[in-house]
């Protein structure tokens, strides 16, 4: 290991008090550092790309609260919308005219929505949008990808090594078998798998959903053809395509993945930064399919919270940033140099590694690569990713502490950010 010169005292009596209020310590379990090992940091504030514990450490983000904070984090036009609408007061359980503008927004940018619901959360959108693909065709079998992530609803549990696709075994205790065997997997970047699914299950399957570009698993793209294979696979089947750009949507660029690759689905999932650092999900797509919803059609779905003004407004505020001229070329200039970065310090060190960038999404894999599905990524050195996350640590570069997760930049990222984290990079890569 790294030696220790971090000092986290007052972290480490934090985390010690809060395992024995709550499981793990944690709200929510990969902050917890199991995989990497040590102990989570405790944060005190967040300003623009850097975090402060409560130690007084200053660390270079690249998590930005797991992807929301695309314009920096605790950002002043944010944070004063924020104060005014305060006023006003923070849920009314009644139409809001935020709810509009917002929407109008997410509908002008995203090609396939066209109506949109919104929730408190991408597990509630993603929940929302399977229920919806079922009462839509009537049809309950859903195919999911190994390695992606849709929250954390029953249906979506499962990650399937080989025999387990057609078990459909749970991946959690407490899932029953009878929920999830209506979830069929595939490898990711595999349409033959996909074609064979459709071809056992005639008639059967609702829709196909994807991360369209995956985050989940660490950061993986789509192979050329493979989304425009799903799109015609789909509607050959007379089944459904939905995006979860719960991650993707306005980073990869303002219209999402689905504008990137120009492949259009017939529903979306958004959440993360359409909230702004506030929770929200939504989902929306064709009109047809929306007007399903209730209580336009018969499908039910509900929130107390849902569209309340303070979510709406850090929405609002956040895509008004995004949409400026030129930030999503900052976004790609800066993560470009981030990402080519890394790679060649560890090609300098002699490491094998593999990775890239998309927009302001990016990741690397201690692998010889490529790395084109769950079971490539998972070919990874995670002894190796481990001590480089707690080196990098040690010099104030907070990242993901996770080999499978992919790692996101903000417009608050300068260059001499992203200089001083190869910095670190090299100095690390060099010892481990
Ligand atoms: C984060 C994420 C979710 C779940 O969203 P929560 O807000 O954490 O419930 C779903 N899908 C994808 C692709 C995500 O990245």
């Amino acid at each position: 290991m790294v030696a220790t010169t971090l000092n986290t005292s007052k972290s480490e009596e934090i985390f010690a008090g809060a395992q024995k209020l709550m499981p793990g310590g944690v709200s929510s379990p990969v902050r917890a550092f199991k995989s990497v090992g040590g102990q989570p940091i405790v944060f005190d504030r967040v300003k623009g790309a850097y975090i402060w514990d409560v130690d007084g450490n200053q660390y270079i983000d690249y998590v930005g609260t797991w992807g929301p904070a695309i314009c920096g984090h605790a950002h002043p036009e944010v944070l004063n919308s924020l104060k005014e609408v305060l006023e006003k007061g923070t849920s009314f359980g009644a139409p809001c005219v935020l709810e509009n503008i917002l929407a109008e927004m997410v509908i002008d940018a995203v090609p396939s929505i066209e109506m949109v619901r919104f929730v408190n959360s991408g597990t509630e959108a993603c929940m929302a949008v399977l229920r919806l693909m079922r009462a839509f065709t009537g049809r309950d079998k859903v195919i999911k990808f190994e390695g992606c992530y849709h929250g954390h609803a029953d249906m979506f549990l499962v990650k399937a090594g080989s025999g387990v696709a057609t078990l459909g075994l749970p991946d959690s205790p407490g899932v029953p078998k009878s929920v999830t065997s209506n979830t069929l997997t595939a490898p990711y970047n595999d349409l033959e798998a996909v074609k064979q699914l459709f071809a056992d299950n005639p008639d059967q399957i609702s829709g196909v959903i994807l991360e369209p570009v995956v985050g989940n698993s660490g950061f993986i793209t789509p192979d050329a053809g493979f989304l425009e294979g799903l799109r015609m696979i789909t509607q050959e089947n007379g089944a459904l395509l939905v995006f979860d750009e719960v991650m993707t949507g306005f980073r990869i660029a303002y219209g999402g993945a689905q504008e990137k690759f120009n492949v259009t689905p017939d529903l979306t999932t958004l959440g993360k930064i359409i909230g702004g650092g506030l929770p929200v999900g939504a989902y929306g797509g064709r009109r047809d399919i929306m007007s399903m919803v209730a209580p336009s059609g018969p499908m039910y779905q509900a929130g107390t919270l849902s569209g309340n003004p303070l979510a709406m407004t850090a929405g609002i505020k956040t895509l008004e940033l995004l949409h400026k001229p030129g930030t999503y070329e900052q976004l790609d200039k800066i993560t470009k140099r981030l990402a080519n970065g890394l790679l060649a310090v560890a090609k300098e060190t002699g490491h094998a590694i593999c990775g890239g960038q998309l927009s302001a999404m990016f990741g690397i894999f201690f692998n010889q690569g490529p790395v084109h599905n769950y079971d490539d990524a998972k070919k990874s050195d995670l002894t190796k990713f481990s001590k480089f996350h707690r080196g990098m640590l040690e010099r104030g570069i907070y990242l993901a502490p996770s080999q499978f997760e992919a790692g996101f930049t903000s417009l608050a990222h300068t260059e001499e950010d992203i200089d001083k984290t190869l910095a670190a990079a090299k100095e690390v890569m060099s010892m481990i």
